[in-house]
């Protein structure tokens, strides 16, 4: 096996550093002395770190000497997984990781590490998270930022936006929700560079294992650590990474905003992500299984999956990322007036899949998204979208494909 993603030369592959990297073994050796070390990192349950002497924890305070004093600025715990993940998105080592309490806390660091203040333009795919939209027009807006939307799959109008709006910050997510565009960050970077504009890119959908946004020309990466990264459904977290100038405009938001991860999530996290390669890889595998099957069931109109032969970025998926994802979403065939009722009946019906409004766990869910992520849009503009009544998401988990389409066709026949 040449393991599918080596870097360097000599530089270790994806796989190992999911497994190692950021783990405390060594540091914990020598602190405490003993001749042997826990192997895996300990939850550091504590507010404060104590040391020995008063001068270290003054120089530590001053920024003259790294090290933990209070946990709301740094926890061991939770800078094991900020290696980890820096290590992941930029083996090259030229960016850091900074974790939040929450996807939406790490996006608003990132926003603000972007310098978007009074005055200040921001340039947003049309199809973002609906929060992550919600939080720059509303949050940011009170500020006095303007936010516009764009169609960041037109490369034209997104490259004379931006040069008629001049924004100081353009936002995109590397696959959209629910219709799975996917954004082509290199050629988006190309226009995004030279107008001194911070390109930051969401990255939930797709991890660092099929696509590190850094090495592609983007400035800043955030993940919803909830989601994929994590992988279990059992905590939320986010992190947001970046190298310089941004990693330095980053690193006092959890001192003097507070949105700090916790120990016990950090830890959990950390956890996940060991398996992230193995999880990815099957979650891709089954989600093409059940697109290509999908796809030729007579009780669904239409499959929304990058790989898929009428998915118009088929090219773009193919050159800048490696898989196509987990998520899958299809429209059932229903006449309009009748199809939020065929909808629910159908998610009623399922018996395995869980009927739950998140993804990127080892569950198989389902959503329908008219009613949960797009529920705050208005009918028009949901129609603009692409997000129909009979629309169906899927975030495809690890169990056995067979088990899964066995569910999504017998629920299917209630229809
Ligand atoms: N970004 C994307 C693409 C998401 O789907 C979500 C949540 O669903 C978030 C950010 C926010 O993450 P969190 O719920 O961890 O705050």
């Amino acid at each position: 096996m040449t393991g599918r993603r080596k870097r360097e030369e000599n530089a270790r592959r994806f796989e190992t550093d999911a497994v190692h990297a950021g783990e405390m073994r060594a540091a914990a050796e020598e602190e405490n002395g003993s001749g042997y070390y826990p192997i895996s990192t300990p939850i550091h349950a504590s507010t404060t770190f104590s040391h020995q002497n008063i001068e270290t924890t003054d120089r530590i305070l001053g920024g003259e000497q790294p090290g933990y004093s209070y946990a709301r600025y740094d926890n061991p715990t939770v800078a094991a997984f900020e290696r980890a993940i820096a290590a992941l998105e930029s083996p090259a080592g030229d960016a850091r990781a900074f974790a939040f309490a929450s996807g939406m806390a790490a996006m608003h660091a990132a926003l603000a590490a972007a310098e978007l203040g009074p005055g200040a333009t921001a340039l947003a795919a049309e199809q973002l998270y609906g929060s992550t939209a919600t939080l720059l027009v509303q949050i940011f807006g009170m500020n006095g930022v303007e936010t516009r939307f764009v169609d960041c799959y037109d490369l034209q109008i997104l490259e004379r936006k931006v040069a008629e709006l001049q924004p100081r910050a353009v936002v995109i997510e590397t696959i959209s929700n629910p219709l799975l565009r996917v954004a082509d960050v290199p050629r988006i970077a190309e226009i995004t560079r030279p107008a001194g504009a911070a390109l930051i890119v969401d990255s939930t959908f797709t991890t660092p294992y099929l696509q590190r946004p850094l090495e592609l020309g983007a400035d800043i990466v955030v993940h919803s650590a909830t989601k994929y990264l994590s992988g279990h459904g059992d905590i939320t977290a986010g992190v947001v990474v970046a190298g310089p100038p941004f990693d330095a405009a980053l690193e006092p938001f959890r001192k003097l905003v507070g949105g700090t991860l916790g120990p016990f999530e950090a830890w959990l996290a950390h956890r996940g992500l060991k398996t992230l390669p193995l999880r990815m890889e099957r979650q891709c595998e089954n989600a093409r299984e059940i697109s290509t099957r999908l796809a030729k069931h007579p009780k669904i109109a239409k499959v929304n999956y990058p790989s898929l032969g009428d998915h118009p970025d088929t090219e773009v998926a193919r050159r800048v990322l490696e898989g196509a994802g987990g998520l899958v979403s299809f429209e059932l065939d229903a006449e309009e007036a009748d199809a939020r009722k065929a909808a629910f009946r159908f998610l009623n019906a399922l018996q395995l899949c869980v009927k739950a409004p998140s993804l990127g766990d080892v569950y198989t869910l389902a959503i329908h998204p008219a009613t949960s992520s797009h529920r705050e849009l208005s009918p028009a503009r949901r129609e603009r979208l692409g997000v129909k009544e009979a629309l169906i998401r899927l975030s495809v988990g690890i169990e056995h494909p067979e088990d899964v389409i066995g569910d999504l066709e017998q629920a299917l026949d209630t229809l």
